[in-house]
């Protein structure tokens, strides 16, 4: 009998039908897809994108050079020197980031004392060339720089559920 059922379903296109069953239902429904890069998905102002470090609003370095973000980072993807300015405070000389070893896990903004390292929630980045992938200190910066705007925006935003 199952046998029967079988042929009869095959002689009747079965299968088929209920693939095209399938495509009407979804045929007149709203589009689930965007034109990407044109349009874009909304982002949580958590969401961790690119580096940045940041600056006062005076243009003076918020990091102090404390190596905690260094320490905690689970990819060693940061690497620090520092030495003492003339005024006695500490900066750093070098900082750079392999963004080819950073799992993108947010330690080293959580543990930033001063806020200087962020993740912003710019996602639209790539690199061309080999060693491209270190970022320095002075890309980072300039990261920081441009993007303030949308960091302080974010973390204003996200401050509720911190
Ligand atoms: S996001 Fe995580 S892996 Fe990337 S640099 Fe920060 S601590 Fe390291
Ligand atoms: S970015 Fe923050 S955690 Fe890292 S060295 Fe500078 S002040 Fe310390």
């Amino acid at each position: 009998m199952q046998r029967l059922i079988e042929i009869l379903k095959s002689f009747a296109l079965w299968d088929l039908l209920q693939g095209l069953q399938l495509t009407g239902r979804y045929l007149f429904r709203g589009k689930t897809t965007i034109q990407y890069p044109e349009e874009k998905t909304p982002t949580s102002p958590r969401f961790r994108g690119l580096h940045a470090l940041r600056r006062y609003p005076n243009g003076e370095e918020r990091c102090i050079a404390c190596k905690l973000c260094e320490a905690v980072c689970p990819a060693l993807a940061i690497t620090i020197e520092s030495e003492p300015r003339l005024d006695g405070s500490r900066r750093t000389t070098l900082y750079e980031i392999d963004m080819f070893k950073c799992v993108y896990c947010g330690f080293c903004e959580e543990a930033c004392p001063v806020d200087s390292i962020v993740l912003t929630s710019f996602a639209d980045y790539h690199i061309e060339n080999r060693g491209e992938n270190i970022f320095p200190k002075e890309k980072l910066l300039a990261i920081g720089d441009q993007y303030e705007p949308l960091i302080a925006k974010d973390r204003k935003e996200e401050a509720p559920y911190r």
